[in-house]
């Protein structure tokens, strides 16, 4: 890290204790950071860096709820808004037993960057509760969504925060939240939740688009190269909304996916991976990944195995943060691992990443390689504004296309800065420079 920003990250780290994947996200940005700083010296002037390194507002809730046999339960709730110099705070909701205001923090830090990096007119924000929806009847989880809500409602809105799904959060939670806030404020305003079903607001391609935009990167980044997907062995980890899409879109590419995962193992399939099954395993019966294996003979599941230790070409990592580590990024490389694309947020460990940097494996940061949910959302709120929708056809090639603007921005802003071929860097700076060239335009607020 630059010596100038090093006391900076110091002082963030004292400001917010304890807060480790926080600290993880912006070590990061700032690490890329130096050669912005010493070409624009008013940004360190104005105390940018700083600035965006500060949630603009946090906001922490009880969220109470019964269960079924009437027993109370008490979670917490959060939001936290963290930069709108470039629009309303945009980022989902994640519903999950490790969810705290670090693990927001670090989600809403990285949704700045990536959300400039579409470049929509949409700031950064996250929120979520601690709440643990497994094994919770659907009556259950609607009455969280309903308690959720009943505080939430009042610091959202199509003009200052929109919120949308993520770890734990689909379409069915997003329809309980927003029958909530209908009731409450006796408004149909659809645009302001993101990812609704198509009968009440919803756009096409939403569903996908994390998991497509994720394959459409992967893409450009092996196009750089020469290369392409077809016919390549591709391995993904997760098996919920990202994962799903983006082994689907993987497929219709050309490639075999041949592994896939949930927190409780990994199944491997040889013939590779059947889309309908795998949907009618997560998606309807919202099964454990071990249904797959029992109902596919050509699978084996591989219970708390690391799925990285099956052989590929691309490594598509779609589940949760620090989940692909050193060992794993070298276990990839030494099986003939050409390109990673970080489908979730932050998945791969700062040693994994050098690891990849230094074996010439493409490598995708989530903050571009995932920005395609984000920024389809983006087009939700604009089918909304106009009371339009738009076909499947058309949404999913503007979708390619924002894909590509931004693996072609994170390319170029690395050349530009002395570190060709690094889309991390490529995807910091570009980020960070949009957010910034607006924030010195707004003065000191
Ligand atoms: P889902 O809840 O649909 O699926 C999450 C998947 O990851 C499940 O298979 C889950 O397994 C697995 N998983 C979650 N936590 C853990 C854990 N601690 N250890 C092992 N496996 C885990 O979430 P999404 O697919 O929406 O999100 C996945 C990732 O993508 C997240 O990092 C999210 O922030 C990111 N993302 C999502 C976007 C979206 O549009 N949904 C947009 C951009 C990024 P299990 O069911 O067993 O818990």
């Amino acid at each position: 890290m630059d010596e100038k920003l090093e006391p900076i990250f110091d002082d963030i780290v004292r400001r917010n204790p304890g807060e480790q994947e926080f600290h993880q996200a912006v070590r990061e940005v700032l690490e890329s950071l130096g050669p912005v700083i010493a070409k624009h010296p008013e940004y360190a002037e104005r105390k940018i860096i700083q600035r965006i390194s500060e949630p603009e507002r946090q906001i922490i809730f009880r969220v109470p709820w019964q269960d079924d046999s009437g027993e109370v339960h008490i979670n917490r709730g959060m939001r936290v808004g963290f930069n709108s110099a470039l629009g309303p705070y945009k980022g989902g909701l994640r519903f999950h037993p490790s969810v705290n205001l670090g693990i927001v923090k670090f989600l809403g830090f990285e949704q700045i960057f990536k959300n400039a990096l579409t470049g929509m007119p949409i700031g950064g924000g996250k929120g979520g509760a601690n709440f643990d929806p497994k094994g919770r009847s659907d009556d259950e989880i609607m009455r969280f969504c309903q308690s959720f809500m009943l505080e939430l409602y009042r610091h959202i809105g199509e003009y200052t925060d929109i919120p949308a799904g993520d770890i734990g959060v689909g379409s069915r939670e997003l329809g309980w939240l927003f029958g909530q806030y209908k009731r409450i404020t006796n408004r149909y305003e659809s645009a302001t939740l993101t990812g609704k079903g198509l009968e009440w607001g919803g756009a096409l391609v939403r569903r996908e688009a994390t998991g497509y935009g994720t394959v459409f990167f992967v893409e450009e980044m092996l196009a750089a190269r020469g290369t392409s997907l077809d016919g390549r062995t591709v391995v993904v980890s997760g098996s919920g909304n990202v994962a799903i899409y983006a082994i689907q879109k993987a497929v219709a590419r050309g490639a075999k996916v041949v592994a896939c995962s949930d927190s409780s193992g990994f199944v491997h399939d040889p013939d590779g991976i059947e889309f309908e099954l795998l949907t009618q395993v997560k998606e309807v019966e919202r099964a454990r990944i071990s249904a797959y294996a029992e109902r596919r003979p050509s699978a084996r599941f591989v219970p708390q195995g690391v799925v990285w230790d099956i052989p590929c070409h691309v490594a598509l990592p779609c589940a949760t943060q620090n989940e692909l580590t050193r060992r794993d990024a070298i276990t990839l490389v030494e099986n003939g691992c050409i390109a990673v694309a970080e489908g979730a947020n932050m998945p791969t460990t700062p040693d994994a990443v050098r690891v990849f940097e230094e074996a010439g494996v493409a490598f995708g940061p989530g903050k571009a390689a995932n920005a395609g949910g984000v920024a389809t959302s983006a087009l939700e709120m604009q089918q909304n504004a106009s009371r339009d929708s738009w076909s499947f056809e058309f949404t999913e090639g503007r979708l390619a296309e924002i894909m590509k603007s931004i693996h072609d921005v994170c390319h170029e802003t690395a050349d530009k800065y002395g570190a060709p071929g690094n889309l991390v860097r490529g995807a910091n700076i570009a980020g960070f420079e949009r957010v910034a060239r607006a924030m010195v335009a707004f003065g000191l607020v």
